[in-house]
């Protein structure tokens, strides 16, 4: 494992960090500490027992037992007894050696209460001492407007605490001021144990990126010759394709620091935070140089400027950009810092990142081709405990349009299969489940389909498989299926060839060959259902890409209205008139209407071995290659894969 080293600030001078994190404790602590006082102070005369008016009058008035009595604030009577009364039996709850104040109760209405004294003295005779004092209750006072702030405070400090980077939503330390600074990881010298070796296939491309290693390693060889170090370098290529890998490769071999961080780290949802970030990572990187920074989907943040999918400006993100452009602007070209980015979406990134002086060297990297992928293959069956049948060059073979990390998960996946069997070695058969898995979705055998759904669901099956058999550019065929899996309610399995160039022959057969299913159930049933819906799909999409992009219609001519700057994406206007969108439009139609046709022709030529073939997936399920040889016997026209 890579030993990841977060470059975060540390206190420098030695004191242990003071964060609002402490702060609400010890607020707590002054306020226990005013309760306190609060109970010693004010209640200071809380050991006088609480009495009922009536027992006041009758039993202590009314027997002459009372020497003083204190009006706290006007509110409150506090009962001072003569000692020889407390002698006596009438207050046992009162220890007789105790000081005043023994009573008390609340007064409710003062007049009601001196006038109730005065009656009494005149009929009693007897004197009591009567003091009206005030008594402030600071503590509470202070608390009726401490309280208010020091709930503000507490809210003030939660809402800092979620907020400081990583924290609250899982993981990760620091405070609300290290937000600016950049959240890149640290990959020291040799601590990424990925090398080049583990990345397979992608020869050119890992010439230029070891390239990078050595400009690093020995930059005088390309200096002394006048030439200047590139300042980045960008990966572009479909999703898988082991961008990421060759980055890490790198950051093995380099044997400089490496900060690794992805695009979407550096935007927060505060203005300016990404600007900072950027300019603190670029800071770090020059201070340890030589070293290599790498941004991961740099398209989150290097989309054009003015240009965004919801049509309003992300200013922060324009922000982060513009810092990031004035960097690499920033450091020449001999200062030892590298800039990697990677993305699968170069049709977007701003023209001014990839022009020469930024991004100057640009790696496209595509879908592995069959000897990359059985490459591919060779790395990532390493590990498992493989049975002697495996062929690695069939399952190359077999899995075209796969990318590299889909190859990883097809070997984990083969491997999981065969555990579930309880099996010692992964077998060829795992690894054909696993593909079919990994194509078309999960088995869904439990899924329940009434017979005459079976039998039209058959009969499509049947109509692809014999049309692709019959002609001549089609792919070859591997088995047909009814067995659910994923969304599908039944597939034809191919092994498509891997063209780079496609003529009007080869569309032309694809299309017929996905029209198949539709063509059989009209031929069969005479009607027609919804289970084509997929094929339909895909042959519109084929037919239009034909006329409005490739010029292979005669009537539009050579004509391409495809924009690969991806702007038309966002424009609501067509490169295109109406009147020529009504062309478009009716050549799609005829030319899916003639592939049908001749579909439907081809299929009532063999219609005995369509419903031969659907009559077997009927009873089986399943057609492999020696299914559909029996019934059809060998393809002449199959083409080398
Ligand atoms: P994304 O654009 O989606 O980030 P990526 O191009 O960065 O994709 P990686 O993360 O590099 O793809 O690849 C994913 C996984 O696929 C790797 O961890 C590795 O297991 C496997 N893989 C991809 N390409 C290769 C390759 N050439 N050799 C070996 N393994 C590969």
């Amino acid at each position: 494992m890579a030993k990841q080293t977060n470059p975060k600030p540390q206190p420098s001078n030695g004191k242990p960090n003071s964060s609002p994190g402490r702060s609400p404790s010890w607020l707590l602590y002054i306020l226990l500490a005013l309760l306190l006082g609060q109970a010693v102070f004010y209640f200071n005369g809380s050991h006088a027992e609480e009495i009922s008016w009536s027992r006041f009058k009758q039993e202590m008035l009314g027997n002459g037992d009372v020497y003083k009595i204190e009006v706290i604030n006007q509110q409150r009577a506090e009962i001072y007894i003569k000692s020889e009364a407390l002698a006596g039996s009438r207050y046992p709850e009162i220890d007789s050696s105790q000081a005043g104040p023994h009573f008390a109760f609340n007064i409710g209405s003062l007049d009601n209460f001196q006038e109730t004294l005065e009656a009494n003295q005149e009929t009693t005779g007897n004197p009591i001492d009567l003091a009206f004092r005030e008594r402030t209750d600071w503590v509470g006072n202070i608390l009726s407007w401490m309280l208010p702030i020091l709930i503000i405070v507490g809210i003030w400090v939660f809402i800092l605490r979620r907020m400081r980077p990583g924290g609250g939503m899982g993981g990760g330390g620091g405070n609300i001021f290290d937000m600016g600074k950049s959240k890149a990881k640290l990959f020291e010298k040799g601590s990424s144990d990925v090398t080049f070796k583990d990345v397979a296939g992608l020869e050119e491309v890992k010439v230029e990126v070891k390239e990078v290693v050595d400009f690093l390693k020995n930059p005088s060889r390309y200096t002394k010759l006048g030439a200047k170090i590139p300042k980045g370098v960008l990966l572009i290529g479909p999703p898988g394709t082991g961008k990421t890998l060759l980055a890490r490769a790198v950051a093995g071999q380099a044997e400089v620091p490496f900060y690794s961080i992805s695009g979407s780290e550096f935007v927060e949802m505060f203005v300016g935070v990404g600007a900072s970030r950027a300019r603190d990572l670029f800071k770090k990187a020059k201070q340890n140089s030589p070293s290599i920074i790498f941004i991961d989907e740099i398209d989150a943040i290097g989309r054009s400027r003015g240009k965004s999918a919801a049509m309003q400006a992300n200013d922060e993100r324009e922000n982060t950009l513009n810092q990031i452009l004035t960097e690499m602007d920033g450091f020449g070209t001999n200062t030892g810092v590298i800039v990697m980015a990677a993305t699968n979406r170069g049709d977007v990134l701003d023209r001014a990142l990839l022009r020469p002086g930024r991004f100057d060297r640009q790696i496209y990297l595509e879908l592995p081709t069959r000897s990359e992928r059985k490459a591919i293959l060779e790395v990532h069956t390493q590990p498992l405990a493989l049975s002697d049948d495996i062929d690695l060059e069939t399952l190359a073979a077999q899995t075209p349009g796969f990318s590299g990390a889909d190859i990883a998960n097809l070997c984990n996946e083969a491997a999981l299969i065969a555990a579930r069997r309880s099996k010692e070695q992964v077998e060829m058969k795992d690894f054909y489940d696993a593909t079919d898995r990994v194509i078309g979705g999960l088995e869904k055998k439990s899924k329940i389909i009434s017979g005459s759904e079976k039998k039209v669901i058959a009969h499509h099956e049947a109509g692809h498989a014999t049309a692709s058999w019959f002609l001549k550019h089609a792919d070859n065929l591997l088995k047909v299926s009814i067995v659910p899996r994923g969304r599908s309610l039944g597939a034809a399995w191919y092994l498509p060839q891997e063209h780079v160039i496609y003529n009007t022959d080869q569309f032309m057969d694809r299309i017929c060959t996905a029209l198949g299913g539709r063509a059989a159930e009209e031929i069969i049933f005479g009607k027609v259902s919804s289970g084509a819906l997929d094929d339909l799909e895909k042959v519109t999409k084929q037919a239009y890409t034909m006329v409005a992009y490739y010029g292979l219609n005669k009537k539009l001519g050579n004509i391409s209205y495809y924009d690969s700057t991806g702007q038309s994406e966002q424009s609501l206007h067509k490169p295109y008139s109406e009147a020529t969108a009504q062309i478009i439009d009716e050549e799609v139609h005829k030319l899916v209407e003639t592939a049908y046709q001749r579909t439907v022709n081809l299929l009532r030529d063999h219609r005995g071995q369509l419903e031969e073939l659907a009559q077997l997936l009927l009873n089986k399920e399943v057609a492999f290659k020696d299914d559909l040889v029996a019934i059809f016997g060998e393809r002449t026209q199959e083409v080398e894969a």
